[in-house]
């Protein structure tokens, strides 16, 4: 199974960006994943390409409207989930990428100007998600950044299987500290306990190193862990 990325946008220019490099890149080019993108702006229905009107209500900005916007998913849309990057949508977390990367077809939405009207959401049931608490110009950025978190996870991208184990966020820690050589810099020493080739009491520094960071940057996933036990 081949993830189909189809971003619908009114800067297709913008892809693949960054998502042409490194891993994803590759990735890319050898077909183990697919990014098609979709000019919002062609599905219009006049000759400017014009996709967003005034709020009602009135309000500042502009609002991508919903006749142009559904024009282009319907026209588009393969099946799948269909996502609107939004700073209003539900957080990207590790868990969720784990979900989106598991899927055959994923129909991303990038809003511009003030975004979208609502009842495009409705209409075609889309899962908001947002990358952070800030406001963007424009969920390109977003559907990039959530795209690169799916694709690292996808069968083949990464060479080792097992470098996703003990990253952070899962198991709801963060990452224990990583070193490597020279053992010594500028006065500063590798832990010992990395050096002595023990493995079980490696394991058990990383751990007890994972739960204090976590415990101190961020208690709220420490009480993720005690509820779900
Ligand atoms: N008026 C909107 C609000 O207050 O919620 C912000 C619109 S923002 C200027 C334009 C577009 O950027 C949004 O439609 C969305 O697609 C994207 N965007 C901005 N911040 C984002 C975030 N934190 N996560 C995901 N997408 C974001």
């Amino acid at each position: 199974m081949v993830l189909k990325a189809k971003i619908l946008t009114i800067f297709p220019e913008i892809f693949p960006g960054f998502l042409g490099y490194s891993l994803t890149g590759r990735a890319l080019k050898e077909g183990l994943w697919q990014l098609e993108t979709v000019n919002i702006r062609d599905y219009a229905f006049d000759k400017h390409g014009s996709v967003d009107d005034t709020p009602c209500g009135g309000g500042a900005g502009m609002i991508m409207r919903p006749d142009v916007l559904g024009n282009a998913i319907e026209h588009n849309y393969e099946g799948g989930k269909i996502i609107y990057m939004s700073p209003k949508g539900k957080p990207l977390t590790q868990a969720k990428v784990k979900e989106l990367s598991k899927l055959e077809n994923l129909t991303v939405i990038c809003g511009r100007f003030e975004g979208i009207d609502e009842r495009v959401i409705e209409e075609y049931d889309i899962e908001e998600i947002s990358i952070g608490d800030y406001v963007l110009t424009g969920g390109e950025q977003a559907a990039m950044i959530m795209l690169d978190a799916v694709v690292r996870l996808l069968p083949g991208v990464l060479g080792n299987a097992a470098s996703t184990e003990n990253e952070s966020f899962e198991d709801n820690l963060l990452e224990y500290p990583q070193y490597t050589r020279p053992i010594s810099w500028k006065g500063r020493e590798v832990p010992e306990i990395l050096m002595s080739g023990h493995h079980e009491n490696i394991a058990k520094w990383q751990k007890q190193q994972a739960l204090q960071i976590t415990k101190e940057r961020r208690p709220d996933l420490l009480e993720k862990i005690l509820d779900s036990k």
